[in-house]
């Protein structure tokens, strides 16, 4: 045989007695007076019953049946509608051994039941066995939500490190990488719609110049301030709006005809312009200006992603050689 002492210390017993009779509190005080572990409140009027079990926080509830008043019955109805209380364990302790009494007590959800006045050992026994059972359920049930909390921190972790692995942490636009994968998606879908796909180039004017006249940290203020000023300027929810690498972007026009493309193109330089930021060494202008290469075509088989790509660069080269702060457009 194993060992079957429980150490009940882990288990300290808070008993509440709700019985109008003072004869019976007595009496089964009484019976627990030198148990272990075993704290016992009473409750002699019914209709304080609820408010005594929410300010003692008993872990287990004897509760008599036939009171004046208010009985056994409705005190088990209210215990159910409360969820603070509801789940701690009820005895019912009654003189009544009635069948239908132990079925109407039981299907109020009462836990167990005992005749008065029951004998020390079995009382003590039910009461040690009813907490444990209600201290381990009080214990699952915290954990379970530290559980659902830390499982929550996760996920809005994942949420953020998914986002940022996607973002560059400079301009706080798209990064090189999510252009990538929506350039993928995009092309293939454009090649099964048979839809015109468009990309631009966007390249800063002299902007080694302006890092040099101005330093490095006034150049990255600058790029940030003009990529948040070029990320919203195409509206549709498939285009995308990345940094490239340096101080170079791109946006993803998909469904976008070379018209289409030369027009938002158009409107990225014009925002620049009127962004007015000084640029003392630019040779173009006195303030910031880009210049953008756009490359237009509907994706088939025999092409190939790269030449297309190649094909807005070179767009931009010609920009620069005509003369910056211009959009120059290839079709392909
Ligand atoms: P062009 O008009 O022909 O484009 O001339 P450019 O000077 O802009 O071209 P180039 O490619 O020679 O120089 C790009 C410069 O952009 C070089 C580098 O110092 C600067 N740059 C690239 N990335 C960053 C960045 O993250 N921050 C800053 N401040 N500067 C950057
Ligand atoms: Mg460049
Ligand atoms: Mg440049």
């Amino acid at each position: 045989m194993g060992n079957l002492k429980q150490d009940w210390s882990q288990y300290p017993v808070t008993a509440l007695l709700i019985d109008d009779q003072q004869s019976v509190t007595k009496s089964i005080q009484k019976l627990l007076k030198h148990t272990e572990h075993i704290r016992l409140y009473t409750c002699n009027t019914p209709t304080d019953a609820i408010d005594d079990i929410l300010s003692i926080g008993p872990t287990v509830i004897l509760l008599d049946i036939h009171m004046p008043i208010m009985d056994g019955f409705s005190i088990l109805k209210q215990l159910q509608q409360n969820e603070i209380i509801k789940n701690i364990p009820t005895i019912i302790l009654t003189i009544d051994a009635s069948i239908e009494t132990k079925k109407k007590a039981f299907m109020l959800g009462a836990n167990d039941y005992l005749i008065k006045t029951p004998d020390k050992t079995e009382l003590t026994l039910r009461l040690r066995y009813h907490t444990k059972a209600y201290i381990d359920h009080l214990e699952r049930e915290s954990t379970l939500r530290i559980l659902q909390e830390k499982k929550s921190e996760l996920k809005s972790l994942v949420k953020k490190l998914q986002i940022s692995s996607y973002q560059d942490s400079l301009t706080l636009v798209a990064n090189r990488r999510a252009f990538d994968e929506a350039f993928e998606r995009e092309w293939s879908r454009a090649m099964r719609e048979t839809s015109p796909l468009s990309l631009v180039f966007i390249d800063l004017d002299y902007f080694k110049q302006y890092n040099d006249f101005y330093g490095h940290l006034a150049g990255d203020d600058c790029l940030k301030e003009v990529a948040q000023t070029l990320k919203n300027i195409s509206q549709r929810p498939t285009d995308l709006f990345a940094r490239y690498g340096g101080e170079e972007f791109v946006l993803l026009l998909p469904n976008t005809d070379a018209t289409g493309a030369i027009h938002i193109a158009e409107k990225l330089r014009r925002k620049v312009m009127a962004l007015n930021l000084e640029h003392q060494a630019s040779k173009v202008c006195d303030f910031v200006t880009i210049s953008l290469g756009i490359a237009t075509t509907i994706p088939m088989i025999k092409h190939q992603p790269r030449d297309f790509i190649h094909g807005a660069d070179r767009a931009l080269y010609t920009a620069k050689k005509q003369g910056r702060n211009q959009v120059v457009c290839k079709s392909i």
